[in-house]
């Protein structure tokens, strides 16, 4: 399995608590013998940043490795549920907000109809909301939240967290979305396109395997989420994969909303779909493909072409092993999936598609609460954000710091301390 965790500093340089607690995100268990091979750290150091990071409250004793005797336990693991982190999909008609520990393990989620319309504020107050339900519902309380990732169905300057020019969510350009939830939760957040977070959530919780993925979106929008060598790639400014206003090849110069002709949402999102088959919602458009519905069946399946025109130059130059189909109009499953093959088979070079997979989401509707949930993981628990913490926890309590110098002393390498802290 691949990860997103950054390169691992070279022996001896670099390994900062924060740095050593990536060995904790990659295994269930940590031995002091396993953290010297890898980071080449002398074991006092060793005995050091391991109390940094239990006096954070990061880490702790194996479950196993207590009962030692009063020997200084030798094996650690993330302590998963001393913290937590919050996730939060907001999509153009409800929100979903989940609430998972350190290892990612979903604690519970919650989902409320509301539109993304109704403004920024409005929207975000009803997303601390509901955190605030599940946190209750666990016992927990804000200070224990590290962090929030937050999907927005609309562009993200990834560097800002602020939507630009989103076309379904008036009042939302250009606004703060980090500064508002920081200053009225407490909690850092990081926001998102949420394709991008599907793409993340798909991979992790069904995918880990795979280090080349292209998660496509068809709902109101069309849009794409892009996994490259394990790396989810938003581009310069984070506008990569807005495959919606694609041309499709051939087409007919249908307008669209962004102001160019023959978008491919323009051609074959779910509203287009709506208007052409006299529907009400988007929900019907699987309903009639599974009653087999002629019309509905044919409708779709050309939608999955023009889909497939797109992707079959997306194919060609990203040559990803698996892409995979969400959002509203995926849920009428084969019939889109085989439109798109069909295309992308016939149209993209044939190395790019000799091992290549089109397939449905295993992740559904939870992918962008999942994806949002990592998100938040991924950057409260990056190397700076766990050293930053550390340093605050070390001013709070410095008697965590002076002591391994002393235990050293003895020849006992810091352990000491370390078992005492647990106390
Ligand atoms: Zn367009």
């Amino acid at each position: 399995m691949t990860t997103e965790f950054g390169g691992a500093p070279a022996a001896g340089s670099g390994w900062t608590a924060g740095a050593l607690l990536q060995l904790f995100r990659e295994q269930d268990e940590t031995t002091r013998a396993t953290i010297a091979t890898r980071s080449g750290l002398a074991r006092s150091t060793i005995a050091l940043r391991l109390d940094e990071l239990i006096g954070a409250g990061l880490i702790g004793p194996a479950a196993r490795a207590i009962s030692t005797g009063g020997r200084p336990p030798i094996t650690f693991s993330l302590a998963a549920e001393s913290r937590l982190v919050a996730g939060a999909d907001l999509g153009a008609g409800h929100l979903t907000v989940g609430l998972a520990d350190l290892r990612g393990r979903m604690l519970g989620t919650t989902t409320r109809t509301g539109a993304i319309s109704r403004g920024p504020e409005v929207t975000l107050a009803d997303t601390a909301d509901a955190l605030d339900e599940l946190l209750t519902a666990q016992g927990r309380s804000r200070a224990d939240v590290l962090a929030v990732g937050v999907g927005l169905p609309g562009p993200v300057e990834h560097s800002s967290g602020r939507a630009r020019r989103p076309p379904i969510m008036p009042g939302w350009d250009g606004f703060d979305v980090p500064a508002w939830i920081a200053r009225e939760t407490g909690i850092s957040a990081f926001v998102d396109n949420d394709v991008n977070l599907m793409a993340i959530g798909e991979r992790h919780a069904a995918r880990p395997e795979v280090a080349d993925l292209v998660y496509v979106k068809v709902s109101t929008g069309i849009g794409a989420g892009i996994v490259s060598g394990g790396r989810l790639q938003r581009g310069a400014l984070g506008a990569a994969g807005d495959l919606g206003h694609l041309a499709v090849p051939g087409a007919e110069q249908v307008p669209c909303t962004c102001g160019n002709t023959g978008c491919l949402e323009a051609i074959a999102s779910a509203p287009v779909l709506i208007r052409a088959l006299g529907l009400e919602s988007g929900s019907q458009i699987a309903e009639l493909v599974q009653a087999q519905d002629p019309e509905a069946i044919a409708a779709v399946r050309e939608a999955g072409r023009s889909i497939g025109a797109v992707l079959a130059s997306v194919v060609s130059l990203l040559n990803p092993s698996v892409v995979v189909l969400g959002g509203q109009l995926a849920e009428a499953g084969d019939v889109l999936l085989a439109g798109i093959r069909e295309i992308v088979y016939r149209r993209a070079t044939p190395l790019a598609t000799e091992h290549l997979e089109i397939v449905s989401s295993r992740t559904g509707q939870t992918a962008g609460v999942l994806g949002a949930v990592r998100l938040a993981l991924d950057e409260a628990l990056s190397a700076e954000a766990v050293d930053r913490l550390v340093g605050r926890a070390v001013a709070v309590r410095p008697a965590l710091v002076a002591a391994p110098a002393a235990a050293e002393a003895h020849g006992r390498a810091g352990a000491t301390p370390a078992a005492s802290a647990l106390g």
